[in-house]
């Protein structure tokens, strides 16, 4: 078999087989085939697409490329989720901890490799052992072939292919031992997904993939156009979750109190996540029933408890989240314009403002300021009136502050009519 072959064959949009997919992930991963030979592969593959069984194929070399972890040995359901990621995107802080309130594991591997070495794979088992859930990152050994091939996806602009995305998450999430996997497929400016169609697309190939991987998975289609909760930001997002762990009461009809308003929508969607985990796990019959058990850990503070205890178990240290030690050194205040109703505040551009503060990274050599970021103080539906603060960014460096500044005010819209606040969940994909 030559890899040129496999290459020519998807250029010409003939459909490749298990053996071809295999030999040409197990050649990347070795060595044998060069970065430029997948990255033709990877760009064929952007413009022809895959049919759901080459998705199938490549999820389960990529998942071959390198080491698995079993949790059998662990008495419980292991369900996870995982977002495509979005601006302000917080509620894994919220999930892990209540999720695992409630009963579930959650072995919650996410983003790019941390490099951790040898042993790690015991510790996430006595970690999920002792308190119900573990974050971290991936290690060296767990999917390499997505490790080598995310990185190249982002320098050819092959990143936004369904395929590629499928096969990228899914390998990742079946790799790390979860029996049951909730996603949260993202949709508009801030997200991967700009619309609807291809948000759905991809919660479908997920789905799909999943089921045909044996391991049941639904996706939750969300809204991304306006940032989650009211923080953007490192250390502000995570006091923003601190926060709803520690204080926040749900009431008997799970009825969100006043004081937490700004951050309504991220506790409402990490609720009905959550609420999701434990109907896969069998741990409630149906969602009224889900939401009571979540609102009594939520409201005893078990998940907060536990959070603290995951910090400890993980070597870190607590102080940071029970006392308010990062602070940015300077606030500058954007203000509304004129008179009216908060319609949008645009993810996107808010999500670039707070990088242009230090909050992300430009380019993967940047330092993050973890105390650096922006808060919102109105959210989309809220009367404004002429010159009333709608947002804070956080900041220790003036250099980019005009640039994030603008990138606020641009990405305001104020309308004169009364506006409704918009729906989180667009829609479901249990199976297709
Ligand atoms: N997240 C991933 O892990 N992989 C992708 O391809 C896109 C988002």
């Amino acid at each position: 078999m030559r890899a040129v072959d496999i290459i020519y064959k998807k250029r010409d949009n003939l459909t490749l087989t298990e053996e071809e997919l295999d030999f040409f992930i197990k050649g990347y991963v070795n060595g044998e085939i060069p970065d430029y030979q997948m990255s033709s592969l990877l760009m064929a593959v952007f413009f022809r697409g895959f049919n759901p069984q080459e998705t199938v194929f490549l999820t389960k070399s990529m998942i071959n490329s390198g080491e698995t972890i079993d949790l059998s040995s662990i008495p419980k359901i292991k369900v996870d989720k995982h977002s495509t990621g979005g601006v302000g995107d917080k509620t894994s802080l919220l999930i892990a901890p209540l999720a695992a309130s409630c009963g579930v594991a959650v072995p919650m591997m996410c983003g790019r490799g941390l490099g951790q070495t040898g042993g790690t794979l015991d510790k996430i088992e006595a970690i999920i052992t002792q308190c119900g859930f573990v974050i971290c990152g991936q290690t060296q050994n767990i999917v390499p072939a997505d490790k080598k091939m995310y990185a190249l996806r982002d320098v050819t602009a092959t990143v936004e292919s369904i395929p590629l995305i499928t096969a990228s998450i899914l390998s990742k999430k079946i790799a790390e031992g979860t029996d049951y996997l909730v996603m949260d497929i993202k949709c508009g400016s801030g997200a991967f997904m700009k619309n609807f169609t291809d948000a759905k697309k991809l919660a479908e190939s997920i789905v799909n993939t999943g089921n045909k991987l044996g391991k049941k998975v639904i996706a939750l289609i969300t809204d991304m156009s306006t940032p989650l909760g009211f923080a953007i930001g490192n250390y502000l997002e995570v006091k923003e979750c601190v926060n709803i762990l520690q204080y926040c009461n749900l009431n008997n009809d799970y009825q969100i109190p006043e004081n937490f308003r700004l951050s309504s929508d991220l506790i409402y969607l990490s609720i009905e996540i959550v609420a999701n985990m434990l109907i896969m796990a069998k741990i409630a019959s149906n969602f009224d029933e889900a939401k009571k058990i979540i609102a009594n850990k939520l409201n005893t503070r078990e998940a907060y408890n536990l959070f603290l205890k995951n910090i400890e178990l993980q070597g870190g240290d607590t102080n940071y989240i029970t006392n308010d030690i990062l602070k940015a050194n300077y606030i500058e205040d954007i203000r509304a314009t004129e008179d009216g109703y908060i319609e949008n505040i645009d993810a996107y551009k808010f999500g670039l403002a707070s990088m242009y503060v230090g909050a992300g990274r430009k380019i993967i050599t940047d330092s993050i300021d973890y105390s650096c970021g922006i808060e919102l103080t109105k959210k989309i539906g809220d009367k404004i009136v002429k010159d009333e603060i709608v947002a804070k960014i956080y900041y220790n460096n003036k250099e980019n502050l005009q640039n994030s500044k603008n990138l606020c005010y641009d990405g305001i819209e104020i309308s004169n009519e009364k506006i409704h606040s918009k729906n989180i969940v667009l829609d479901m994909v249990e199976s297709c």
